[in-house]
């Protein structure tokens, strides 16, 4: 396994935030995540196996990829509570099944955002990139 000093880190262009945002790899942050752009709604998922750049496995045990489900459910509390705020904060009246239309429209088109933050959070937060094999 190759080793990264912090001097390999400072000479990259990417922050660890920045190439999270960017869906970058957790060891290189020059390696794209995800084989196609988000736009391309049907195939948001793809993702490679390996870091074109730095050839690090993105998966690094079986079934680690689970694990995002909690990173997912997170996300998706934080924005109900969101919504709910916003819901009752300006409104007296709260029709309960415009609210929960409204959760469920807006998870299902968030999802593939949620998708690829929740694994994103899972490479970055929950597996330091130091642990990654090739
Ligand atoms: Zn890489």
């Amino acid at each position: 396994m190759e080793e990264f000093g912090t001097s390999k880190i400072k000479e990259n262009k990417l922050s660890a935030l920045g190439s999270f945002l960017a869906g970058k790899c957790p060891q290189c942050r020059e390696g794209k995540v995800f084989k196609h752009p988000i736009s391309k709604l049907t195939k948001f998922k793809e993702m490679n196996q390996h870091c074109p750049k730095c050839g690090v496995r993105f998966e690094s045990e079986p079934g680690f990829f689970w694990g995002a489900m909690y990173f997912s459910y997170a996300i998706n509390v934080a924005m109900f509570i969101l919504v709910g705020f916003f819901f009752f904060m300006f409104s007296d009246d709260v029709n309960l099944t415009v609210f929960i239309t409204t959760l469920v429209v807006l998870s299902l088109v968030t999802s593939p955002i949620s998708f690829r933050l929740s694994r994103l959070f899972m490479m970055y937060i929950a597996a330091p990139y130091r642990s990654f094999k090739k």
